[in-house]
């Protein structure tokens, strides 16, 4: 039976967010952010949860998210990095399964539905995201803020986590990246490291519209509201 990890990452300062505490441990509905995909993690089948938090973060987290919310497959909290790739590294080198399920912690509503579908498609394809079609009209502008062009886009996705791998296929790619020389710094997702090194194609899974990131005020204004009707139905 492949063993999977789930590697979730909170290792971010949320400067976007404009709060004084980082977004993945603001409270939503009373509970941290970051407690919300904790849970769904340890309610589903993965067999162990690795969470990155920033330095000095550690005991913040085993005491008011991992212990309160009796997060049991937690096996290890490390310490992230200064850019995201630098705390997916870091729950890489942690992680023992034979597949990672690599997670945003400022994603709270990640569901079952969602992490199911992500476990058997990289089973038989190695590389899968999560990814939803854009419902927006997107357009190119130009430095001064003149539209420029209408992107077609039946052909886009936006891009979520979870985003799932063969742990060392996606290691293999970081190194081989990191061998070359080429610089990881434009690099904002997983799914980039296996575009650059040809290694796999990424199969793209249909995602969710309620797995929103929090970025913003109004991300949290709106994530606090469904919140409440997650913490009223909790098999969603
Ligand atoms: O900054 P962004 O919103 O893209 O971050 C996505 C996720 O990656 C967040 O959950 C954040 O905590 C995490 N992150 C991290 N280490 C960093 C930067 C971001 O774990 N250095």
């Amino acid at each position: 039976m492949p063993t999977f990890s789930a590697i979730v990452l909170a290792g971010g300062s949320g400067k976007r967010m404009g709060s004084d505490i980082p977004k993945q441990y603001m409270l939503l509905n009373g509970k941290p952010v970051l407690s919300y995909c904790l849970e769904a993690f340890e309610k589903s089948p993965v067999d162990e949860i690795v969470l990155v938090t920033r330095a000095g973060d550690e005991s913040y987290c085993l005491e008011n998210v991992i212990k309160p919310y009796q997060i049991d497959k937690c096996t290890g909290v490390v310490f992230g990095g200064k850019e995201r790739y630098d705390s997916v590294l870091a729950g890489l080198k942690q992680a023992k399964g034979d597949y990672v399920l690599i997670h945003d912690g400022a994603r709270p509503f990640v569901s079952q539905d969602l992490i199911q579908r992500m476990m058997e498609t990289v089973v038989t394809e190695k590389a899968a995201a999560a990814a939803v079609p854009v419902t927006d009209t997107i357009k190119e502008a130009d430095e001064t803020e003149y539209a420029v062009g209408t992107v077609d886009r039946s052909v886009l996705r936006a891009m979520q986590t979870p985003q799932a791998f063969d742990r060392s296929l996606l290691l293999r790619g970081y190194e081989q990246i990191l061998a070359e020389g080429n610089g990881l710094s434009n690099v904002t997702d997983d799914a980039m490291i296996m575009e650059k090194t040809g290694l796999c194609r990424v199969k793209l899974v249909m995602g969710d519209y309620n797995n929103r990131k929090l970025t913003t005020k109004e991300d949290k204004i709106w994530a606090n509201f469904f919140a409440k009707s997650v913490d009223a139905h909790p098999m969603l």
